[in-house]
């Protein structure tokens, strides 16, 4: 959306500090069904008495100027100014269409400055950087303002602070909700479906949700301890009562993720593809530890293998007419 600046301030008004770019700071203006227009000539013309202005002023038509970007504005205390290179106003409505409208454009605004400055979409967490409301900056010691905006306005338009979480992260697609979730899902999921494990390794477990999965202390899966990430891969000992065994007292819930066999751990016959995952492999001409050496193996290249003696796998290309090995320590397989 095209920004007008018909009311941006001079050279010579408001702040020349140029600002760290801690936060990207939302606001709304508790100036019911104040248009953008009005309350950016607002601010320019009270800016020597008022001194209150922020960079971006948006409603459902139109997104005005007042500071200039990437410099302090006074719209939400100190230290919080001088950590923000955009302050963005959202105008309210007491019309629900304007009112959402406003409410997208505020988000692509948030998001476009946020990525501008390299600040994080992710709002109002702990950490020092990201998207803040006035309300946030307030409750976590950056202004010495008593501003609870835009919180005493978003509920009155049905949006939570959750829901105002999840677009400033995602954005507002032109689609409906539930289509922009699968679309989510789909991104993320770039688990392999090929994990790769040690030889006698007979079973391993991927993580494919999204968010990971807990990792509970017992079978019934009540307790959890710890989050496993998403497309991390792990070692199955057994199953108890339906519940995935990773570990002495670890469980895990096996529909938060896939298994998969390794018959190679249970079949020495059995051939398939190897991936070295040691610098310095080299391809043996024995199945034994202080074998003479054939040629070096390329780390993180993928090798077929032909059947095994104990961890030693045997090569399916031979080297000089003589059968060549690698050992399973260094060389895993690809499931
Ligand atoms: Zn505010």
């Amino acid at each position: 959306m095209k920004i007008n600046k018909k009311y941006a301030l001079a050279n010579n008004e408001g702040s020349s500090h140029i600002a760290s770019r801690n936060f990207i700071i939302a606001h709304s203006t508790a100036t019911p069904n104040g248009e953008a227009w009005a309350v950016a000539h607002n601010m320019k013309s009270t800016i020597n008495s008022a001194e209150t202005y922020v960079q971006f002023i948006v409603d459902d038509k139109s997104i005005y100027q007042v500071g200039e970007p990437g410099y302090d504005a006074w719209g939400a205390g100190s230290p919080a100014n001088s950590m923000s290179p955009v302050q963005i106003e959202l105008c309210e409505f007491d019309d629900k269409k304007r009112a959402i409208k406003a409410y997208q454009n505020y988000i692509e605004l948030i998001r476009q400055m946020a990525d501008k400055y390299g600040i994080t979409k992710e709002l109002d967490t702990s950490s020092k950087k990201g998207v803040k409301t006035h309300n946030w900056v307030v409750k976590n010691g950056y202004s010495n303002t008593n501003h609870v905006d835009p919180y005493q306005y978003l509920p009155k338009i049905g949006i939570s602070k959750s829901q105002f979480a999840h677009y400033v992260k995602y954005g507002f697609s032109k689609t409906s909700k539930p289509k922009e979730k699968k679309k989510e899902v789909k991104k993320s999921v770039t688990v392999d479906v090929h994990p790769v494990v040690k030889w006698d390794v007979a079973r391993v477990f991927v993580v494919t949700n999204k968010k990971g999965c807990n990792l509970y202390s017992d079978e019934s899966l009540t307790k959890p301890i710890r989050t496993l990430a998403n497309s991390s891969t792990w070692k199955v000992i057994t199953e108890n009562n339906g519940a995935l065994k990773l570990g002495k007292d670890q469980f895990v819930d096996g529909r938060a993720g896939f298994t998969k066999s390794n018959p190679i751990a249970f079949n020495s016959k059995l051939g398939g593809r190897v991936k070295i995952i040691k610098k310095g492999t080299h391809a043996l001409y024995e199945p034994k530890a202080n074998s003479k050496k054939a040629y070096s193996l390329e780390y993180g290249k993928i090798y077929r293998f032909k059947g095994r003696n104990g961890r030693f796998l045997f090569l399916e290309n031979s080297y000089k007419g003589k059968q060549v090995c690698v050992t399973g320590n260094n060389a895993y397989i690809i499931l």
